[in-house]
């Protein structure tokens, strides 16, 4: 078997959808399996759509979750260029050979005659109204027109399209490893434009001539590109390529977290979760849509959780770094049927990598945030404590900053819910005690803090919980968090005193002016 070389092939008409980085994910996987290349290839033919930046970013996309192409634009390579706007005469030398073989003509048609010609099948009940192999001998082209004709046309500037000639009453068959044998009617397709009037090629032909050229064996690619693959198996055979012709694998739709349709930009938006891998600005409109990196995800997250779309890798096992995925991943495994998108299940592997990373730094890049955005100054020490505080916690990494502003902020509000049930002369007095065993010492920690509350209260007989989450609203302002007795061991038990003293003021004036 030759050497396995597969592509990612975008068009750099945008941000690149998630569902894009997925297809990236699966192409890597199979190249590195198999001990084969992993090639970008972009595929700019559409000039009406092209976006400035698409192409740096779908760059940076590859960069960030860590598949980087050994062939590409700028990466260089046996068989470039690895942009099609850049292959130009390539397309066109093969669009030629097809017309000088009578398997792709010239079509003059305005849109006002094709539209005419869809109206007058309409009115007859026709039901097929492509342009084919029985319309096409009402149309204006080189099938009808005489070869003087032709050259009076061309010679005088009409516009025109090259179009594929579509074989009449063909079956077409081919095999997609994920979905089996597929068979197609070629009645159900038209003669589909090759060579725009603009003279660049099509997404389809300059596809099949890059993949041929640039010696592609496995196509690995969306869902939505399984129509167009009958034709494409055409044109390997209209250029006798069909024995090197690749295999095919389309990957499972994508669907909505309901499974009702497919993932859309739309969907996700509704949904509350980013469609783009990074943040991404329109040029057009200047709007900047979040990007999972920028909302917190790890790369490592991402490629696991986007590797499971679609791929079950058997067994129960679901964290696989890159080297795993790699180790195991096989197109054999690709289910067929459409995969949910779980938001929460993204979230679920972020949060794994996230407890897994080094607290160091975690910390590290805690103290940074801190003072960047916080203008708070922490040192590594506290960092760290910070860390262990909320891991258990915390979904991004950004939210240890934004949760830990208590430590470094007196309260100000107060949970009232909490004050209204718990407030009263009992336990006023036991908090007030408590504060003033504390008031005495220079540090505690967690496990002393926790002996020490339950002696005071055991020795004034209270019962501990008519206290703790007073206690905990006192230092915090809210009823709920992390490990209270952690809590008074970082801040230490002069603060924790003085923080219970504050809030006991607050509380009595709170419980008199609501309650
Ligand atoms: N340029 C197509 C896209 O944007 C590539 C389809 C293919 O891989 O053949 O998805």
């Amino acid at each position: 078997m030759s050497k396995v070389r597969v592509r990612f092939a975008p068009s750099p008409t945008g941000g690149l959808h998630i569902g894009g980085v997925r297809t990236a994910i699966f192409n890597y996987l199979y190249a590195k399996k198999m001990g084969g290349t992993f090639i970008l290839r972009i595929e700019d033919t559409d000039q009406t759509r092209f976006v400035a930046g698409a192409e740096a970013y779908i760059k940076e996309t590859l960069s960030w979750c860590g598949i980087d192409p050994e062939e590409g634009p700028d990466i260089g390579g046996s068989y470039g260029s690895y942009r099609q706007s850049e292959r130009k005469s390539i397309y066109k030398e093969h669009t030629q050979q097809l017309i000088d073989e009578g398997k792709a003509y010239y079509a003059f048609d305005t849109p006002d005659e094709i539209d005419q010609m869809r109206e007058k099948l309409k009115s007859a009940g026709v039901l097929n109204l492509n342009y084919n192999s029985a319309s096409r001998k009402t149309m204006k082209n080189s099938l009808t027109l005489s070869k003087e004709e032709v050259k009076e046309q061309i010679e005088g500037g009409t516009p025109y399209v090259v179009r594929f000639k579509m074989p009449d009453k063909r079956e077409i068959r081919f095999h997609d490893l994920v979905r089996g044998w597929v068979l197609v009617h070629s009645s159900t397709l038209d003669d589909k434009v090759l060579l725009k009037s603009d003279g660049l090629a099509t997404y389809h032909l300059a596809n099949v001539i890059d993949d041929h050229l640039m010696k592609i064996t496995h196509v690995i690619r969306g869902e939505e590109w399984l129509p167009s693959a009958p034709l494409h198996v055409l044109l390997y055979e209209a250029f006798n390529w069909e024995a090197e012709m690749p295999d095919f694998a389309h990957l499972p739709l994508i669907m909505k977290p309901d499974g009702n349709g497919k993932l859309s930009k739309r969907a996700a938006d509704k949904a509350g979760f980013p469609i783009f891998p990074l943040n991404w600005t329109d040029p057009g409109s200047g709007e900047t849509l979040q990007g999972f990196r920028e909302m917190g995800f790890s790369s490592n997250a991402l490629v696991n959780f986007l590797s499971l779309l679609g791929w079950n890798p058997g067994g129960d096992q679901e964290i696989f770094d890159l080297k795993s995925l790699i180790a195991n991943f096989s197109i054999e495994r690709i289910g067929k049927s459409g995969t949910k998108f779980d938001f929460d299940k993204a979230k679920w592997f972020n949060q794994h990598y996230l407890k897994n990373t080094n607290p160091e730094v975690l910390a590290l890049e805690l103290t940074k945030d801190l003072r960047d955005n916080y203008s708070l100054d922490c040192s590594l020490e506290l960092g760290k404590q910070i860390i262990g505080l909320f891991i258990q916690r915390v979904t991004f990494p950004q939210e240890f900053a934004s949760a830990a502003q208590f430590i470094f902020h007196r309260p100000q509000l107060f949970d009232q819910k909490v004050i209204q049930k718990k407030w009263n002369e009992e336990s006023k007095m036991a908090l007030n005690i408590y504060a003033n065993k504390l008031a005495v010492l220079s540090e505690i920690n967690g496990d002393k803090a926790q002996d020490l509350f339950q002696a005071t209260m055991a020795s004034i007989q209270v019962n501990p919980g008519k206290v703790l989450q007073l206690l905990r609203v006192s230092i915090m302002g809210e009823g709920s968090g992390p490990d209270l007795m952690k809590i008074i061991e970082i801040l230490g038990p002069v603060e924790i005193s003085k923080r219970i003293q504050n809030a006991t003021v607050h509380f009595d004036h709170l419980k008199t002016a609501l309650f």
